[in-house]
C-alpha cells in the first residue's frame, strides 16, 4: 500500500455530449491520473484524458474493473471511474461500494471517495421530447442477465396497475428481444392503446434518435441497447409532437390562477366523489 491516500472519484458523465457533463465530472476527470470504464464511455471523454493511463474494458468485465479502480485508488493514485449518465443509476457506483465492503474498507480510510452526480438517461430523453416526468414515474431494466425475469415482470406489473410513467433501461439488445414484448404485454393489460410511448436512441450523442409513438405500435421501431423507452401513464398527452404528463394544476386553479370554488392553495386536494385523483 502507498503512503498518500488515494482518491476514488464515481464519476456520472451525463447521456454523452460535452455540454451535459457537468462541472463537477469534468474537474473530476482531469484531475486524475487513472480513468476506469467501458470502452464506450471512455471514449466520449477521449478529450479529456491525453496523458493518463486508460483501463479500459469490454461490457462484462465490470468486476474486474471495479476492483482494479479501488485497488488503485486504495494504493495512492487518484482514479475516476465512470460511467454514462449518472454512475448510481444502472452504474458502476454499487459494484464499487460492494468491492469497497469485501475489502473491510472503512470511512478515512484510502481512499477517499467522491461520488459526482450525472444527468441520466430519464433526465436526457425526457428532455428531448417534452416533459414526461411530470408526475410520479420509475425507471425499471429490462435487463435479466443479472436480475430474474419473473421479478422484473412483477415490477412492470405493479407500475403499470399504479399508473406510474414507466422508463424502460436496456430494453433489448440483439440477443434480449423477448422482454420489451413481454413488457408490452403486462402495460397493455392495464392501460389504453393510445397512451403515448417516446423511443429514445442515444440522447445528445451523434446517432441520436426519437420517436413519438403509443403503445398499441411501438414494438414495429427498432428498440435497442441504446434506446430507452418512455411509457405515459393514463393522463400523459401529446402536444404539438411533445409528449407531457400533468401535474394536476388544472385539479386546483382555473388558468386565470384562481382556485376552484372548494380548493385551497397550500392545502391537500379536496376531491368530490368522482373525481380523478391524480392528473387532469
Ligand atoms: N447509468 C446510466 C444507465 C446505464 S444502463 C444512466 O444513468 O443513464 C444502460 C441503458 O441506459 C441503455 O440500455 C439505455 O436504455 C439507457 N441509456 C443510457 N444512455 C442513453 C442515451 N444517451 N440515450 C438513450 N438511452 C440511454
Amino acid at each position: 500500500m502507498g503512503d498518500s491516500k488515494g482518491v476514488l472519484s464515481i464519476v456520472g458523465i451525463g447521456p454523452g455530449s460535452a455540454p451535459h457533463t457537468s462541472p463537477a465530472a469534468l474537474e473530476a476527470i482531469t484531475s486524475s491520473d487513472v480513468v476506469v470504464g467501458y470502452i464506450t464511455y471512455v471514449k466520449l471523454v477521449r478529450h479529456l484524458t491525453e496523458g493518463k493511463e486508460i483501463i479500459r474494458t469490454g461490457m462484462t468485465e465490470e468486476i474486474g474493473r471495479a476492483r482494479a479502480a479501488v485497488e488503485r485508488a486504495r494504493d495512492g493514485a487518484k482514479v475516476a471511474i465512470i460511467s454514462s449518465g449518472d454512475a448510481g443509476v444502472y452504474g458502476m457506483a454499487g459494484l464499487v461500494f460492494q468491492v469497497l465492503k469485501d475489502m473491510g474498507w472503512k470511512r478515512g480510510e484510502s481512499p477517499e471517495l467522491r461520488i459526482i452526480p450525472g444527468m441520466t438517461a430519464l433526465n436526457s430523453c425526457g428532455s428531448l421530447v417534452g416533459a414526461p416526468l411530470g408526475h410520479d414515474f420509475c425507471a425499471i431494466s429490462l435487463s435479466d442477465l443479472l436480475t430474474p425475469w419473473p421479478v422484473i415482470a412483477r415490477r412492470i406489473e405493479a407500475a403499470a396497475s399504479a399508473d406510474f410513467v414507466i422508463g424502460l433501461y436496456n430494453p433489448a439488445s440483439g440477443r434480449r428481444t423477448r422482454q420489451i414484448v413481454e413488457a408490452h404485454d403486462i402495460i397493455a393489460r392495464h392501460r389504453a392503446g393510445t397512451t403515448p410511448v417516446a423511443l429514445v436512441k442515444s440522447a445528445y450523442r451523434k446517432l441520436e434518435q426519437k420517436i413519438m409513438t403509443d403503445l398499441d405500435h411501438f414494438l414495429e421501431y427498432e428498440i435497442g441497447m441504446l434506446t430507452t423507452v418512455l411509457v405515459g401513464s393514463s393522463h400523459t398527452f401529446v402536444f404539438e409532437g411533445y409528449m407531457v404528463t400533468p401535474r394536476g394544476y388544472t385539479n386546483k386553479y382555473t388558468w386565470d390562477g384562481n382556485a376552484i370554488p372548494g380548493q385551497t392553495p397550500g392545502r391537500s386536494l379536496v376531491l368530490d366523489a368522482d373525481a380523478d385523483a391524480e392528473g387532469e
